[in-house]
């Protein structure tokens, strides 16, 4: 059986190789969010890629015919502010490289973003991944971490999927800083718990009742083992089942896909 447990009353699902890949559907998205409405699970889709706003998931959920609300939704660029609206008050000035989605977290919180000019008084670092990324700005974020100021990423991904196959993700880019720094920055994202802890949080459901599911190991499934949840691997994406059945601690369900976790019984 590899079906969820009636049990199961929260969901945390990653998108990219769970939903689906690039511009394509892996699965029937409108059924298979039929099914959680009947199976009254709550669901949060909790995402390692920061560049995107809320509302462009919200848009890219709705062109594959899936409404949720905003607060369904969670980036590492979401919980990174989370992070630093808990050490820093609003109004701190800090040195940001990223997209926008990263930059918005930020200002929603109300620090003072700093251009590459200004870099020197900033009070803390934060990296996402950015398609506008130069030289400079590494330059100057390095200099701030090996000053000592205080260095958060959104997530260590090493790539990141595209049609034309795999481009250096954050933790690529990142690799330049702690290199030259030699510090490890603060992450958000998976397999550190900061991001699922804010998913897990706007669920209300209770730990051992909520499921961490996604395609990835050393991200998704780490990520909800750290967390204490049941952890799902589905196979629509990066791991194999070879893979997943090798993995330690052993998964709860390894399935083909999101849709056979939560499908009617026949
Ligand atoms: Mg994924």
């Amino acid at each position: 059986m590899t079906t969820l447990p009636p049990s199961a009353r929260g969901l945390i699902l990653d998108m990219d190789g769970v939903l689906w890949a690039d511009s394509h559907a892996l699965i029937d998205l409108p059924a298979t969010f039929d099914r959680f409405r009947e199976r009254n699970l709550k669901v949060t889709l909790a995402t390692n890629n920061g560049t995107r706003t809320v509302e462009q998931y919200l848009e890219k959920l709705a062109g594959f015919g899936v409404t949720v609300e905003p607060w369904q939704v969670v980036t590492s660029a979401l919980a990174v502010a989370e992070l630093l609206a808990r050490r820093f008050a609003p109004g701190t000035p800090i040195f940001a490289i990223g997209g926008e989605g990263v930059m918005q977290a930020l200002r929603a919180k109300g620090f003072m973003l700093l251009s590459v000019e200004e870099a020197p008084q900033a009070e803390a670092v934060v990296f996402g991944i950015d398609r506008a990324i130069t030289f400079q700005k590494m330059v100057e974020a390095t200099l701030l971490v090996r000053a000592g100021k205080p260095f958060y990423a959104t997530n260590p991904d090493k790539t990141f999927p595209t049609p034309r196959g795999q481009i250096p993700g954050a933790g690529a880019w990142l690799s330049v800083i702690t290199t030259a720094s030699e510090v490890q920055p603060v992450i958000a994202g998976k397999p550190q718990t900061a991001m699922l802890e804010l998913a897990l949080e706007r669920l209300g459901t209770p730990r051992e009742a909520t499921w961490v599911i996604g395609d990835r190991l050393e991200t998704d499934i780490a990520g909800g083992q750290a967390l204490g949840c049941p952890t799902a691997l589905v196979l629509t994406g990066v791991s194999t089942r070879a893979q997943g059945e090798a993995w330690t601690p052993r998964i709860d369900l390894i399935a083909d896909s999101l849709w056979e976790l939560v499908k009617p019984e026949t």
